[in-house]
C-alpha cells in the first residue's frame, strides 16, 4: 500500500473527527460559520485531558506558579494600553476578480507580478490594515463610550491583575501566573481545519522575573515546553524550534521562539515562547496610573518585573495530537483475514477514554454482571466505556479508532468455568501491540492508573 499524500491524510483525519465525534463544524445545520468549531463527546475529553495535564505541570507541580481565570470582556482601556486597539492588525488584500479576501502574506508572486492564490487574478487591492479584534458593546447603548472587544489573548488579564495576585499569593520573584481560557480573533482566512480558528483557547503562563534573569528563563521555558509536548506523546523529531528573527519580533521582545510541529499541511506554530521585557506592565502602569511595581525586600528596591511568556494554543495542540496519533496498520479480522485497522495512538495520559470493558457475550447474564462490576470498580479512577454490542473484534476496532489504550474482556475463564486459578481474572488488551495478558480484577485499578497518570 502506498503512503497517503499529506492532503489525503488530512481529509481522513477531518472525516474521522466528525464520524467519531471529536470535532464538528459549529452551527452545522445552518451551514456553519467559517473558522468556528464544536468539540463532540470525544473531542471534549481530549481537550480536557490536555488542559488538565498543562495545569498539573505548570501550576500544581510547581511552587512558583499560581493560577487565575480572567473575564473575556475587559475595560477598553486594557486594549488601548496594550497596543491591541492600534496595532493588532493583519494586512488584508481583496481580489477584485474572485472577491477573495486574503492576508497579504498569502499573495503569490509569479514572474514579478502579484497574483490571487485562489483564481490567479492579478487585479488586487493595495494592502490595508484589518484589526483582528471582535468589537462589541457593553450595556444598552451602542456608542463609542460602550465599545470593548472580545479578548484576542488571555495574557492581558494576567498583567492587569498582577498586583492583586502578587498581594494575595505573597510570591517572590521569579514567579508565574497561569491561565487557560478562550480568545477570539477575526482571522482574515481561517483554514487548515481548527488550526486557524476565530474562537480558540490558549494556555498561557506569564513568568515574572528580574531583568537580568530574562534571557536565561527564556531558554529554560523553551526546554520545559518541549518536554511537555514529548510527555503528551508528540515525537521530538516532529517538533522544531524557530528563533523568530529580529525584524519579525514584537519591538518590545528581546527574544522569541516559536515551537512548531510538522502538521500534514506543513510546519506550523504550536506555541510562542517570548521574553516580553517589562513592556506590558509598564504600559498598564502608565495608562492606569496604578503602581504595578514589585518591592524587593532584600535590596529595598521597587521596580517593574520583566516577563517570559510561554503561550500555547489548546486547539492547535489537540489537532497536533490527533495528527500525531493517526495511523493505519494491518490486523486480522474475526476470520483471520488481514484488514486495514485505523488506530489513534494517543498517549494513555491524554486519550479520551482510557479503557473499554467488554463482556464476551451480551446474552450471558453472568458475563454481563461481572463486566458491569468491573466498570463500577474502575469508574472512580478513570474514564471507562462499557460496550456489549457486536463481535469482540469489532468492539476492539471501534476503540482502536478513537484511541482507547486498553480493553478488558470478561470471558468464561473470568467466571472460573475452565480453570479455577483463572477465576476473577480478565484479559487486558493493549491497543498498539494488540497483546493480551491475563490480569487479576483486583490489580486492574492500580495497573491502569499507573499507565495513565
Ligand atoms: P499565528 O502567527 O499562527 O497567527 P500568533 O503568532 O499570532 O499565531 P500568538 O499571538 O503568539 O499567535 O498566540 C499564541 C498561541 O495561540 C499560538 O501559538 C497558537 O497556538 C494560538 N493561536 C493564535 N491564533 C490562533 C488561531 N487563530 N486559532 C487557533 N489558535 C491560535
Amino acid at each position: 500500500m502506498s503512503a497517503p499524500s499529506d492532503s489525503q491524510q488530512m481529509e481522513k483525519i477531518v472525516s474521522l473527527c466528525k464520524r467519531r465525534g471529536f470535532i464538528f463544524q459549529s452551527s452545522e445545520i445552518y451551514g456553519g460559520l467559517n473558522g468556528l468549531w464544536d468539540y463532540g463527546p470525544l473531542g471534549v475529553e481530549l481537550k480536557r485531558n490536555l488542559k488538565n495535564y498543562w495545569w498539573r505541570v505548570m501550576v500544581h507541580e510547581r511552587d512558583d506558579v499560581v493560577g487565575m481565570d480572567g473575564s473575556i470582556l475587559m475595560n477598553r482601556g486594557v486594549w488601548k494600553a496594550s497596543g491591541h486597539e492600534d496595532t493588532f492588525t493583519d494586512p488584508m488584500v481583496d481580489c477584485r476578480s474572485c472577491k477573495a479576501r486574503l492576508r497579504a502574506d498569502q499573495i503569490v508572486e509569479k514572474k514579478g507580478a502579484n497574483q490571487c492564490p485562489v483564481c490567479g487574478g492579478k487585479d488586487l487591492t493595495e494592502p490595508r490594515s484589518f484589526n483582528l479584534m471582535f468589537k462589541t458593546f457593553v450595556g444598552a447603548t451602542e456608542d463609542e463610550s460602550s465599545v470593548t472587544y472580545l479578548r484576542p489573548e488571555t495574557a492581558q488579564a494576567i498583567f492587569v491583575q498582577f498586583k492583586n495576585v502578587l498581594d494575595v499569593s505573597r510570591k517572590k520573584l521569579p514567579f508565574g501566573i497561569a491561565q487557560i481560557g478562550k480568545a477570539f480573533r477575526n482571522e482574515i482566512n481561517p483554514r487548515n481545519f481548527t488550526f486557524r480558528s476565530r474562537e480558540f483557547e490558549q494556555m498561557e503562563l506569564e513568568y515574572f522575573c528580574r531583568a537580568e534573569e530574562g534571557i536565561k528563563l527564556l531558554e529554560y521555558w523553551k526546554e520545559e515546553r518541549l518536554k511537555f509536548y514529548e510527555n503528551i506523546g508528540i515525537s521530538r523529531d516532529k517538533l522544531h524550534v524557530l528563533t523568530v528573527p529580529d525584524e519579525e519580533r514584537a519591538f518590545y521582545s528581546k527574544g522569541t521562539y516559536d515551537i512548531e510541529y510538522d502538521f500534514p499541511f506543513g510546519r506550523q506554530e504550536l506555541e510562542g515562547v517570548a521574553y516580553r521585557t517589562d513592556y506590558d506592565l509598564s504600559q498598564h502602569q502608565k495608562a492606569s496610573g496604578k503602581s504595578l511595581e514589585y518591592f524587593d525586600e532584600e535590596t529595598k528596591q521597587k521596580f517593574i518585573p520583566h516577563v517570559v511568556e510561554p503561550s500555547a494554543g489548546v486547539d492547535r495542540t489537540v489537532l497536533a495530537l490527533i495528527c500525531e496519533a493517526y495511523s493505519e496498520d494491518q490486523a486480522p479480522d474475526e476470520k483471520g483475514k488481514m484488514e486495514t485497522r485505523i488506530v489513534l495512538r494517543f498517549h494513555p495520559r491524554i486519550a479520551p477514554i482510557k479503557c473499554g470493558v467488554f463482556p464476551l457475550l451480551k446474552n450471558n447474564e453472568q458475563l454481563v454482571a461481572k463486566a458491569k462490576q468491573i466498570v463500577d470498580l474502575l469508574r472512580p479512577h478513570l474514564f471507562v466505556f462499557y460496550d456489549e454490542g457486536g463481535a469482540i473484534g469489532r468492539r476492539y476496532r471501534r476503540q482502536d479508532e478513537i484511541g482507547t489504550p486498553f480493553g478488558i474482556t470478561v470471558d468464561f475463564e473470568t467466571l472460573g468455568e475452565k480453570d479455577s486459578a483463572l477465576c476473577d481474572t480478565v484479559t487486558l488488551r493493549e491497543r498498539d501491540s494488540m497483546k493480551q495478558e491475563r490480569v487479576a480484577i483486583k490489580d486492574l485499578a492500580n495497573l491502569l492508573v499507573a499507565q495513565i497518570s
